[in-house]
């Protein structure tokens, strides 16, 4: 097999070859068709998330088909088309596991940062956390929906019922959500940087009926809002969006620091919570919907060995949408 792998922080992913893998008891193997670009996989790249597994093959938006299936494994069959989410394994014992939390998990792996991930031309997931795709849609257009659609929908359950949603950074997540928040019959309104009318025009082709800079004020005061970017200032700008009793929700693994705010931007109910993770629950979930909500993601595809391309646009906005990693044809 031939991977995209990470040696060390702040450099460059290496072409790689490697000795083929066989799933252990528990796993399988999959053959990966497409995987997806996150900018979670920038922050593993830059160093900032904590303890990373160094060597590692990034990438946790796979698409593939199982080509070997280990000991112990049911319900999966040989060739079948199957995703592998951020989400790689959890203890299933902690008080989280335990409490339908799993995506809190006290020892959890993720896909391309503790686990070897879908830069790669095969990859060995537990068979738990592998979701089948069936074979509706492509799989360079499914691809985003693995992390970039189910972070978007969590934070979508956990922004409320409102009808009237904010989304801060119009990237891969929100270009989803979205959509899925327009087939629920509610109004989006996309934050972009200030002065990016490219991105806020690609916001009202999808159904967006407000787009404008993250510095300006909506028409309409929010139910909700979800924050994708990065970016710790735009706490107090998305709290100041809200109504009494609004929420605004933090859908990114690493923020920039947020500055100090008054309280008044927090009081009248107002909350500030977080999403990590997702559980399987959530992926289900979502994928069952999908198809039915017709999503389409706007993907730019790259070449698994052009990887740091794809990635160095990412980091510049370079594409609408989601990269997506296509691996060579073996
Ligand atoms: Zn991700
Ligand atoms: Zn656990």
């Amino acid at each position: 097999m031939h991977a995209m792998v990470l040696t060390k922080s702040k450099s460059p992913l290496e072409w790689t070859e490697l000795a083929d893998r066989s799933p252990g008891p528990g796993q399988i193997r999959v053959r990966v068709s497409a995987c997806g670009v996150c900018r979670t996989d920038l922050h593993v790249l830059d160093g900032e998330l904590p303890d990373p597994v160094l060597p590692i093959i990034p990438g946790h938006e796979i698409v593939g088909r199982i080509d070997a299936i280990g000991p112990g494994v049911g319900g999966l069959a040989m060739g079948e088309r199957v995703g592998i989410p951020w989400l790689g394994h959890t203890c299933g014992v902690c008080p989280y596991c335990l409490g339908a939390r799993e995506n809190l998990c006290d020892h959890p792996l993720f896909t391309g940062y503790t686990r070897d991930g879908g830069f790669a031309t095969a990859t060995i997931a537990d068979a738990r956390y592998a979701f089948p795709l069936g074979e509706t849609g492509s799989d360079v257009a499914l691809a985003p929906l693995l992390c970039a659609g189910l972070i978007g929908w969590r934070s979508l359950l956990l922004a409320g019922e409102g009808k009237r949603l904010g989304l801060y950074g119009f990237g891969a997540a929100a270009h989803i959500v979205a959509q899925v928040a327009r087939w629920q019959g509610r109004s989006v309104f996309a934050f972009t940087r200030p002065g990016d009318a490219a991105t806020q025009a690609f916001a009202k082709r999808l159904g967006v009926g407000w787009a404008g800079g993250s510095d300006q004020t909506p028409p309409e005061a929010l139910d909700a809002a979800i924050i994708f970017a990065a970016v710790g200032d735009l706490v107090p700008l998305a709290l100041k969006a809200v109504r009494k009793g609004g929420r605004v929700v933090c859908a990114g693994i690493h923020m920039s620091d947020i500055p100090s705010f008054p309280y008044a931007l927090l009081w009248e109910e107002r909350q500030l919570l977080s999403v990590a993770n997702l559980t399987r629950q959530d992926g289900l979930d979502f994928l069952r919907l999908a198809p039915q909500i017709g999503i389409v993601t706007e993907t730019t595809s790259y070449p698994l060995p052009r990887a740091n391309e794809a990635l160095a646009d990412l980091r510049a906005g370079a594409f609408h949408g989601a990269a997506v990693l296509v691996p060579p044809a073996s």
